[in-house]
């Protein structure tokens, strides 16, 4: 008798294929080298390349546009893959779906024309800012600002703060404050569309004024780079507002608020990569370690371990494709992706604390790979709103919904 479950974890035979090609993509490409590319901190460029190869920049942009047209359900199943490699290597990707997600929905033909065929095959890559350094949860209180020139020109001025792939893209989806005065708040943003040369520090001619300072050190999801930009006249066309001048002026903030709902399927798909990960070492190493005479996987203290890490997995992998599901089916599901990204998260965290504990001593050495796991899953408990702020969009949502 088929379970319940399966109707969110079927996959048709395209998903099948897919996803087992980046399995093995995985295994063969990114497991061997993450170690390498994470001690050095350096951005992984040959598996990048390879990804380009596969297509993978253009997973869920139209075919018209060279992509593979492939929906949200697919993209977290393929995130999954990624993110059980190394997390870093899908944040190269994350915020560049991110930026195609916000063209495809609220773009105007022109924008999806000159940008889309570029950045499906991955010639250039896209970064989402929101933060600054004074605000994360708080999105309302960007203080980064835009003001029209008298040549029609925006002129941006401000700073923003942890922007991933903040040197190496080629666009920056900016969000920032063109009306002042605008009452709510959230009716004074507008995203822009910033241009800027990939891999330079201080940009110049058409995008002078806009400075990348030196990649921000980190505990782990080391790699891809995390930045400040610095905008100090930076000059937008108006033509580079999300949408266009008309439509999409002091438009912004609903914008990346609907867009942060794909981005947290997103993020919780990762969480499911690295909890399945690292339950995978944990029942190896669990079956190859003895003490007191047999495999630790026999003591039912390491078993209950095994058991509970097995069951937050499978439950985020349930969470995750069904809010994916909801959505590709057109549905609500800003309460579906705010549980998907909790959960999964805080499965992805639980899980690489008892797969450390599990390997002991050597948990703690950097001669295993739990070690790299146990640094890179905290920032998915950041990232995207923070498991409070999670919490916060599920109990609003919960009372809009059961408004008595
Ligand atoms: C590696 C990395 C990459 C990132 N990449 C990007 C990116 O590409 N683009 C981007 O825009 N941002 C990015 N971020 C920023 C990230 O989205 C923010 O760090 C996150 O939203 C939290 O904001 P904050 O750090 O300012 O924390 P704060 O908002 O200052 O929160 C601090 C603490 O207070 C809690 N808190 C805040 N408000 C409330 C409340 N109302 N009730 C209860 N608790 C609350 C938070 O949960 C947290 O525990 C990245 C962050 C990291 C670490």
């Amino acid at each position: 008798m088929a379970v319940a479950a399966s109707q969110y974890t079927e996959m048709t035979d395209e998903q099948r294929a897919i996803t087992e090609m980046v399995h093995q993509f995985a295994d063969e490409q990114i497991l061997p080298n993450a170690e390498h590319y994470d001690r050095e901190d350096s951005f992984p460029e040959p598996i990048v390349e390879q990804m380009k190869e596969l297509g993978l920049f253009g997973v869920t942009i139209p075919e018209e546009y060279g992509g593979m047209g492939l929906d949200l359900t697919t993209y977290a199943m393929i995130v999954e893959e990624l993110s059980r490699g190394w997390i870093s290597i899908s944040g190269v990707i994350n915020t560049h779906f991110i930026g195609s997600y916000l063209l495809m929905k609220f773009g105007n033909d022109e924008q999806k024309e000159k940008y889309l065929p570029r950045m499906a095959t991955g010639e250039i890559r896209a970064a989402f800012s929101l933060s600054e350094p004074e605000l994360g949860s708080d999105v309302q209180a960007i203080k980064t600002s835009a003001k029209k020139g008298e040549d029609g020109f925006y002129e941006i001025n401000g700073q923003k703060m942890w922007v991933t792939n903040g040197l190496l893209s080629s666009l920056v989806f900016v969000l920032v404050k063109t009306d002042p005065d605008a009452d709510p708040r959230h009716k004074g943003f507008t995203c822009f569309i910033a241009e800027k040369e990939p891999g330079v520090g201080e940009n110049t001619g058409d995008y002078a004024g806009l400075t990348v300072p030196p990649k921000i050190k980190k505990l782990g999801y080391k790699g891809v780079e995390s930045t400040e930009l610095v905008f100090d006249g930076y000059r937008c066309p108006p033509e580079n507002v999300l949408g266009g001048e008309q439509a999409g002026l002091n438009k912004g903030f609903a914008q990346m608020m609907d867009a942060l709902e794909v981005g947290r399927v997103n993020v919780a798909a990762r969480g499911v990569g690295i909890a399945q990960r690292a339950l995978e070492l944990a029942l190896r190493y669990s079956q190859e370690r003895k003490t007191f005479g047999k495999p630790i996987a026999e003591h039912q203290a390491i078993q209950f371990k095994l058991a509970d890490m097995a069951t937050q997995v499978e439950a985020a992998r349930l969470l995750t494709l069904r809010a994916a599901r909801l959505k590709d089916a057109g549905q609500r599901s800003d309460l579906e992706a705010g549980m998907a990204k909790l959960f999964a998260s805080e499965a992805g965290r639980f899980c690489v604390e008892e797969c450390l504990r599990i390997h002991g001593g050597y948990g703690y050495s950097k001669e295993y790979e739990i070690e790299r796991l146990y640094r890179d899953a905290p920032l998915l408990l950041i990232g995207e709103g923070t498991s409070e702020i999670q919490r916060m969009v599920i109990g609003r949502k919960l009372l809009q919904r059961h408004k008595i």
